[in-house]
This record gives structure tokens, sequence and C-alpha cells, in this order.
């Protein structure tokens, strides 16, 4: 949940749709574990609600629920008094988190239980809580919980949530019951591993709806190698919506983190944050700044950023040729991103190596969502050449704040960026798109990107304007999940 524990874009599509949902009029409670990395000094009115015991591998564990506010929405928290969720970072931590996850599925459910709390719609993301479905139908529904029905988000297939039966068994269910092919027997190993399940798949088999985030992505997926028959076999239950951005908390009018403010309707502002990262960082900045004015001189070396987890997902050898490409067109190039993965991260540390110290590159090893929000203020591009893109926020986040995309033609990636130079696009032409993986391809769109910024400067502007009034905020595609909650609620 972004901000407070947000790793990638699921943190900020579950904070987006609960505000969306809010202003809408509707209750919304966030349900999150309590994780230690939280900073509890952002959760406002935090307070201890209900201890209770919650089932886990034959134990009954003592656990608090507390309940806050983040950023104007109720949260409550999970807190289990074993190891689980203990550590620096919400993923990653010393403790099985498979089980914790499972734990957590099921701590939740106890908790509506024990509180008589009985919601419309338990609406679950990945395959972390692809559990709960499962325990909601086969157990908790025959208890008390009578009421709700759960609806389940795939954000990225590649995460499956392999299970073997015995661990599913430590939520409190029986694992073999699931070991079949119409339940959660995992596709991959069908007919060699009876006893590998996948959370994802009994999520989808046992929600009352299954959404996926792009429409081209759920396509895409139902195509794949793995999950397709299962997706297939639901079809009439799976829905592909497009995820908002929170215009709450990415706004350059009103963005704290900002060292001037901006709009569509007076970009000047952007062009100090512009000039503020790049001096802050040491890039090369032609011109002083007086008063509010930038000389345009110093706006002809077009600034691209990347902001992006470092995982093979997201392009890591197109990142890499980038940095190359855009320091050979005379251009600048910032890369935010964190890798988990210490043979990516030893890559792109020596990347920084080489070239944090030149005029025009600088690799930024760590996560840090103010300095998100500066680079996506000072960035002419935002540069997002995904292998495969469920749906991808840091495109548009990058054109609320008036950076170009320059993405491949994926998923999430196709269904929001348009091509300039595609004639039947003219209305909705908003950036510059390639479809190869290879090297080749990506020039191919940095060369028309930086055409078009040096040669057409008023054209350029214009379409800085119109980026950053794009709506592409929760307003427009909350109601759709809105309408799915409302067709399969029970109603009284
Ligand atoms: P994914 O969910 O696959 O990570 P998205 O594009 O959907 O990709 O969402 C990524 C989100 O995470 C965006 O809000 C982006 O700004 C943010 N982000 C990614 N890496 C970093 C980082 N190193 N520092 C700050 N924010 C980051």
């Amino acid at each position: 949940m972004a901000p407070i524990a947000k790793v990638g874009g699921l943190g900020d599509v579950v904070t987006g749709l609960a505000r969306a949902c809010l202003l809408r009029g509707h209750t919304v409670d966030i349900m999150l574990p309590f994780y230690e990395c939280i900073q509890k000094q952002q959760i406002s009115d935090l307070a201890l609600i209900t201890v209770y015991n919650s089932y886990h591998d034959g134990n009954w564990i003592p656990t608090n629920a507390h309940r806050g506010v983040v950023s104007g929405i109720p949260v409550i928290f999970i807190e289990p008094s074993n190891e689980f969720f203990k550590g620096q970072h919400v993923y990653g931590g010393s403790y099985n988190e498979l089980e914790a996850y499972l734990f957590f599925s099921r701590a939740c459910l106890e908790w509506m239980q024990v509180s008589g709390i009985q919601p419309d719609i338990i609406h679950v993301h990945e395959w972390q809580t692809g559990a709960l479905p499962l325990l909601f139908w086969d157990m908790y529904q025959y208890l008390s919980l009578k009421k709700p029905r759960v609806i389940l988000t795939i954000h990225n297939m590649e995460h499956y949530g392999e299970c073997r039966q015995e661990q599913l068994s430590k939520c409190g269910l029986d694992g073999s019951v699931y070991a079949t092919i119409d339940k959660a027997l995992d596709d991959r190993t069908i007919g060699h591993n009876p006893e590998r399940l996948s959370l994802l798949k009994g999520g989808i088999v046992y929600s009352n709806a299954v959404v996926t985030v792009s429409p081209t992505y759920l396509k895409e997926t139902l195509c794949s190698r793995w999950l397709a028959s299962t997706l297939i076999a639901h079809r009439d239950k799976y829905f592909g919506i497009l995820n908002g951005i929170d215009t709450a908390m990415w706004n350059p009018a009103t963005d704290v983190f900002l060292p001037a403010k901006f709009s569509g309707q007076n970009i000047e502002g952007k062009k100090l944050c512009k000039h503020y990262v790049q001096r802050g960082l040491g890039l090369a900045s032609e011109g002083i700044i007086s008063g509010n004015n930038v000389p345009d001189t110093m706006l002809k070396v077009p600034l691209v950023v990347c902001i992006s987890r470092l995982v093979p997902q997201k392009g890591l050898h197109l990142i890499t040729h980038a940095i190359k490409y855009i320091e050979e067109l005379g251009g600048q190039m910032i890369v935010l991103g964190k890798a988990s993965d210490s043979r990516f991260e030893g890559e792109f540390k020596h990347l920084a190596e080489l070239h944090n110290h030149g005029p025009s590159i600088r690799i930024l090893l760590m996560y840090s969502e103010e300095l998100s929000h500066m680079l996506y203020a000072a960035a002419d591009m935002v540069l997002v050449p995904s292998i495969y893109e469920p749906c991808g926020l840091s495109q548009l986040i990058g054109m609320r704040y008036g950076a170009i995309p320059v993405v491949r033609k994926t998923g999430g990636l196709a269904d929001t960026v348009f091509d300039m130079d595609d004639q039947s696009n003219c209305e909705i032409a908003n950036g510059f798109i390639f479809e190869g993986v290879d090297e080749g391809s990506l020039n191919w769109a940095l060369d028309r990107a930086f055409a078009y910024y040096r040669d057409k400067p008023d054209e350029w502007n214009s379409t800085v304007q119109k980026v950053i009034e794009i709506d592409n905020s929760w307003n427009k595609t909350a109601g759709e999940y809105i309408k799915i909650y409302d067709s399969i609620r029970v109603r009284s």
C-alpha cells in the first residue's frame, strides 16, 4: 500500500482504488500485514482494536489487529506475535513468506469473524492472498461469514504462488483436496508432481470474479503457457480493467516533493524542476536561473528517466543499452531502480561506477518515493522498455508530470501509449512506441523522440501540455470495478 508499504505498482493500485471507492461513498478498509518496516509516523490515529488468535500449523497464534488511517484511507493492520512480517523490507524477510501470507489470508477472515464484520466484497490481490477465496468458500462461509463475495486482481501472472500440499494444510485446509486440475494443481507440473499447487490458480478458481490490470494483458494471459486453460475455463468471470493513478498522490500542481509546481496550463515550473534535478545530481545544465525563467538553451538536452524495479521483466538489456545510446545522442538519462537479485544489482553498480561521474548519466540504485516524484517532474521523456508489462504505472505517472513516454508495445503500455507518428492516431497520440526486444527497435523510437524534441519544440511543448491533461485517474476506471463488485454482491 502506497506510500507506507509500496514495492511497485500494486501498492499504488491498492491506495488509488480504495480512495476512488471512498470518494464514491463506499465504505473501504484495507487489510495489511503490520510489516515491521512500516514507518508508524505515517499512520494517523493508530490504535489496537482487537486481540485474537488465528490458526497456523496446529497452533492458535496470538494476533493483534490495529486500526489506523493512511493518506485518508482506513487500514486494519494484522500483527501476529510470531516472526512473520518482521524485517527491514516488505518482501524478502528471513521468515517463510509463503506461510506468512497463508497465515495472513486466514487471519483476515478470522478477524472478520471475531469482529462480526461482513463486508459485501473482499478484494484480494496476487498469489499472496490467493488462499483466501479457498478459506472463505471451504471454511468461513460455513461458519459465520455468509455475506461476502470475493474478487481477485492479478497484477502479474509470473508470480504463481507455488505451494506444496502440506504447506497449504498449514492454514487449516486439507491441501490434498486442491490437488486436481480443476482446482489448484500447478499446471506446470501436471503429470509429474501432484504435490505442487499454485495459490494464484486456486484464487482464480475460487473467486467470484477475477480482474487483470489491462485489456491487452488479459488477451496475453489467455494465450499464456501455464494458466491459459484455467482462465479460459473461467472466461465469463474474467475481466481486464486498466489501472488508474491516484491523482491525489500524483499531482504536479500540489506535489510537496517538487521545488516548483506546474500544470497543463502552465508548464514553467517543469523547467525549474528539470534544472533543479540536473544541478542536484551534478548533470550538465546550461544557463542560470534568473527569477523564474530558465533560458531555453539548457532545454536542448533531453532528459530521459527510467524508474523501475530492476528485474528481467523490465527489459534490463534495453535499459543498459539506452544508457549508452542516450549519451551518444547527446541526451541525459537518470535510472532510479532497485534490484532484488544480486547479479543485476552488481551489473548496475558497475554501470553506476562507470557513468556517475560524467555529465550525462546517473544510475541511482535505491528506492525513493520522494526522488521518483522529482524525477518524473524533471523528465522530458520516461522510458519503459518492458518485455511484458501487465499495466505499467510509470508511463501514466510520467505523463501526469509532463514526461513523454517511450515504451515497448506490450500489455498495458499498448493500451495507454499511442505513437506520435501513427497518422491514424493523431487525436490520442502521446508518445513513442517500439515493438521488438532488440536494441535497434529501441534506437528507432529514441531517434524519433529526440528528433521531435529538438526539431519541433512548439509541438513538443503542446504534447507535454496534452499528456499532463490526459485523464488516467481512477475516476475513469474505478466505476468498472464497482460494476463488478455490484454484480457479484449478495443483495439483502
Ligand atoms: P511494477 O508494479 O511492475 O513495479 P509499475 O510501473 O506498475 O511496475 O509500477 C511501478 C511503481 O513503482 C511506480 O509508482 C514507480 O514510480 C515505482 N517505483 C519503481 N521503482 C522505484 C524506485 N526505485 N524508487 C521509487 N519508486 C519506484
